[in-house]
């Protein structure tokens, strides 16, 4: 039997109404990139999100077109997640640090129709303007006064694409399924790979945030989004805080331990979301100055696993750590470490212990640990396996990439995470390594086989490897081992040179060692657990 219950799709611009509605005095406070602080209001922008969808109707955006954005955290970015999925194109953000090859192929995979760009990143564009799909609209995000001067023909300006437009716009009703935005993530190996996230798996990541981490997530408190609305739409914060009734401070371009601590304290900012190398910078600027910003009680730390150090610093300060995990593919978020009320009164250092775990699984995503061969393997706590995961706010497959999506379901139809986890009786999961062959610096991946490759074309190396050692800023910096041919001797700067032609600088290995042979696997792989663990001391 069939429930009687009416079936109204899920539809992000329903988030921006409801919260213009619900929370019309909700702020959006943006530094921005023409150097002053914005001000605004979900009601307010709302008004400007409609404006825009018409702007962008005029423009001849229709139904799943790609619309890219390369830009910071800041109320026009916002303004272009809801706007350009509420007429039913896809928001693509496309992260600015990537390399020159790197952005080339998602532009061109994407087939972007627009490109919304920050004053910024606008010479990256110029750099490549050759290479960009034939017809790129390109849009600067910023008022007719600051318009810079641009290389690149018929760039329009942000505001005048609003200018004159009416602030009411009828949403046209879309299925849910619809594609709503597209954010690549790096591979092992080749190309970087497009997760297409839908309104409805949009939707329900917002409600299960809200559900998932609710001490931040209510109306009146002032969430700041360190981590990008490039990567993987902020964590989802543009949907759940506005749905919450939560403030969003956006902090631009200025994501160093000095330009935070001054945002968050004036801003009165109550919980701040970010990988662990901005909290890092962040705490040197706390000891200086002796004191935490006025009003902070709660961090968000995930991309990386949270050290014990950085979760002891916050909370003997009084600050909550609650450490996530998550992947661009899950929309991100997997698990989140808010201890349950049955473990408030535990004891300090098992508080630790499980803080330092990345938690429990968030509701409607579901967790398993395999063996090699796809066997589930018991959650004791001990056991280490495969980690994957399904639910609604999980990838089904790759945009337009048969191959790779090929590669990242069991025979099960669950996604293969690529990390290597325990989860205990209690439901707490901990990751203890990485399957994927990548290195995460500063929130960033680094893929060892790219560089590889590029290493392995110098005609005097026999063979590479390039392994993660662990750094106390960047969280993890990539090393180059590399075994050279007989009689030949190449020189680091060299390989380096080579490779910087072909990756982005912050991509680049910190050192380069040479050795006469490299450990191998009874497989006949480099054995990069052995490199691991014999360089782990290597900083370069
Ligand atoms: P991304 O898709 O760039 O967000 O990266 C997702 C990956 O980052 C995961 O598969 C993990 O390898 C890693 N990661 C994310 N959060 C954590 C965490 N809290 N602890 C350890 N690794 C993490």
């Amino acid at each position: 039997m069939k429930g009687m219950m009416m079936h109204r799709p899920l539809n992000i611009a329903d988030l921006i109404t409801f919260a213009a509605e619900n929370h019309p005095q909700g702020e959006i406070v943006s530094v921005r990139t023409e150097g002053d602080i914005h001000r605004t209001t979900y009601a307010q922008t709302a008004g400007r999100i409609a404006q825009l969808a018409h702007g962008l109707k005029h423009l001849g955006i229709a139904r799943g077109d790609r619309i890219a954005t390369l830009a910071w955290n800041g109320y026009r970015h916002f303004e272009l997640y809801y706007a350009i999925s509420g007429i039913g194109a896809v928001c693509h953000t496309i992260n600015p640090r990537l390399s020159a090859e790197q952005m080339t192929y998602i532009f061109n995979h994407a087939k972007d129709r627009m490109l919304f760009v920050d004053t910024t990143f606008l010479p990256i564009v110029e750099n490549l303007r050759d290479l960009l799909p034939t017809g790129l609209k390109v849009v600067v995000l910023t008022e007719r006064a600051h318009m810079p001067d641009t290389t690149l023909e018929g760039v329009l300006c942000y505001e005048d694409v609003l200018d004159g437009e009416d602030t009411l716009f009828s949403w046209p009703e879309i299925a849910e399924d619809d594609a709503a935005g597209l954010c690549y993530t790096s591979g092992t190996t080749g190309n970087p790979k497009g997760t297409l996230y839908s309104h409805r798996s949009t939707v329900l990541h917002a409600l299960y945030t809200c559900v998932s981490i609710p001490r931040p997530l209510k109306a009146g408190n002032r969430i700041l989004p360190v981590v990008p609305l490039f990567h993987v739409n902020a964590w989802g914060l543009p949907y759940s805080a506005p749905l919450a009734g939560a403030s969003l401070i956006f902090p631009g371009g200025g994501l160093d331990g000095k330009s935070l601590f001054d945002l968050m304290d004036s801003e009165k900012v109550y919980s701040a979301w970010g990988v662990p190398t901005v909290w890092h910078g962040l705490l040197n600027e706390i000891g200086r100055r002796g004191r935490l910003p006025d009003g902070l009680k709660d961090i968000v730390v995930g991309g990386s696993a949270a050290t014990r150090s950085l979760i002891e610093d916050f909370e003997t300060r009084g600050v909550n750590v609650c450490h996530a995990w998550g992947m661009t593919e899950m929309s991100p978020l997997g698990t989140q470490c808010n201890l349950p009320s049955a473990l408030a009164d535990i004891p300090v250092e098992e508080r630790m212990q499980r803080k330092q775990s990345q938690g429990r699984r968030v509701f409607g995503v579901e967790m398993k640990i395999v063996d090699d061969a796809g066997r589930r393997l018991s959650h004791d706590g001990r056991t280490p396996g495969h980690l994957h995961v399904r639910g609604n706010t999980v990838t089904a497959g790759y945009y337009e990439d048969p191959e790779a999506s090929a590669k990242v379901f069991d025979d099960d139809g669950w996604f293969c995470t690529g990390d290597i986890a325990t989860i205990d009786s209690d439901g707490f999961l901990r990751i203890t390594d990485r399957s994927k062959d990548l290195i995460k610096s500063g929130g960033e991946w680094i893929s060892s086989l790219d560089l590889e490759n590029i290493v392995m074309s110098h005609e005097g190396v026999a063979n590479c490897a390039v392994i993660a050692v662990p750094d106390p800023k960047w969280e993890e910096r990539p090393l180059l081992i590399v075994q050279p041919r007989e009689d030949a001797q190449p020189q680091k700067e060299d390989l380096l040179s080579l490779l910087g032609s072909h990756v982005a600088k912050w991509q680049l290995p910190d050192d380069v060692v040479f050795v006469e042979e490299l450990p191998m696997t009874a497989t006949g792989k480099v054995s990069k657990l052995n490199l691991r663990k014999q360089f782990r001391e290597n900083r370069g």
